[in-house]
């Protein structure tokens, strides 16, 4: 998390579009019918990475990355030669059911296949939120990373909850606390209206203040999406709709390499300019004075920078050359010497965000 605003320092990867479970809130509204990127072109593209040209950390995420396993395995081991860490994001399908609990002090029996695959990996970390819990139940769970834990690799939970007054929040998270001690930190975000959740969640109607700079942390790494497209966000619009915009469009792993994928998300002099002031000022700044327009919402308003040109190309003069790159790089460190909790407490639950610098270390 602390290299989470560093350009570059990481890649997403969705390793399958692809899930068995049927969570309410998916925020891709994943189903077995989702696509997934060709598995030999992700092979290929983790394959460029060298250990002059790396990204330090590897997320793979999906749908569901374990359905793949076999890839998975792969692919850790791949990036690991080059000196990437690697990190696995679940909703731990195969740990359990719901209907049939077990206790907490069970070891979860998992395939070998998969097995094999979650100890591949640098980090484990597990979904777990009231709508996973009606899928798989939360001893199973607790059980599977008891035993990752157990195998010498280092764990988290991913937590999602309404927000910041959700008892469901403060009860998972103190029985965590009791179960784990402060072995596993927790990385807690408030649901959003995205995915299947789009139709019943609560919209964020959040404007930001287009006075102040609001950089964008979330646009320092890029995203490889279900279709080989690789975005420069983690946005699940930007990930998810086609076309996706240009100025948020990065290149393809059929096409490109981790090397020019990643000059194009530090270079890029609107990339720079949305990770330093972010793209609510640089609408208020350089945009056409549209007072009766109502203002939009973060994110909506950067993806909408599509259609507004006279911004594109300010944001393009004042984030090319040496000055482009000397305010990313002071923004980025900034915020990387913020920590990890201070950026949680802006993206995420703030009120849960210590969570996420619980010690976590695997035994
Ligand atoms: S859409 Fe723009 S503001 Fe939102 S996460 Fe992506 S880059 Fe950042």
């Amino acid at each position: 998390m602390t290299q989470r605003p560093l350009p570059g320092a990481g890649l997403l990867l969705t390793v399958t579009g692809r899930c068995p479970l049927h969570c309410a809130h998916c925020s891709t509204s994943a189903t077995m019918a989702s696509g997934e990127p060709d598995a030999a072109r992700l092979r290929s593209f983790v394959g460029t990475f060298t250990p002059a040209a790396h990204p330090s950390v590897l997320m793979m995420t999906g749908g569901e990355p374990l359905l793949r396993p076999e890839l998975v395995t792969e692919l850790a081991a791949t990036a690991r030669a080059a000196g990437t860490r690697t990190a696995l994001l679940t909703g731990a399908f195969f740990a359990g059911r719901a209907d049939r609990p077990g206790h907490p002090g069970q070891v979860a029996a998992v395939p070998e296949r998969i097995w094999r695959a979650v100890t591949a990996v640098d980090h484990f970390s597990v979904s777990v939120d009231a709508y996973h819990e009606r899928e798989t139940g939360r001893a199973p769970v607790f059980a599977l990373v008891r035993r990752v834990l157990d195998a010498g690799v280092a764990a988290s939970f991913h937590l999602v909850g309404s927000g910041a007054d959700d008892p469901y929040l403060a009860d998972v998270t103190a029985d965590i606390r009791r179960t784990f001690g402060s072995r596993v930190p927790m990385l807690v975000n408030s649901l959003r209206r995205v995915g299947r959740a789009a139709s019943w969640a609560a919209a964020d109607t959040a404007s930001p203040d287009p006075e102040r700079a609001l950089p964008c942390s979330m646009a320092a790494w890029p995203v490889v999406a279900a279709d080989g497209t690789v975005v420069a966000c983690c946005n699940q619009a930007v990930v998810d709709r086609r076309p996706a915009p240009a100025h948020l469009t990065l290149g393809h792993i059929g096409t490109d390499d981790w090397e020019s994928i990643s000059a194009r998300a530090v270079r890029s002099p609107v990339l720079r300019m949305i990770r330093t002031v972010g793209p609510a000022h640089l609408r208020h700044r350089y945009g056409a004075a549209d007072e009766a327009a109502p203002r939009p919402g973060y994110c909506d308003g950067c993806r909408a920078l599509a259609e507004r040109p006279e911004v594109l190309a300010a944001a393009t003069a004042a984030g090319a050359g040496p000055v482009g790159a000397l305010l990313d790089r002071y923004a980025a460190r900034g915020q990387a010497e913020a920590g990890a909790v201070a950026l949680v407490r802006r993206h995420g639950c703030a009120p849960y965000a210590d969570l996420v610098a619980l010690h976590g270390a695997a035994r």
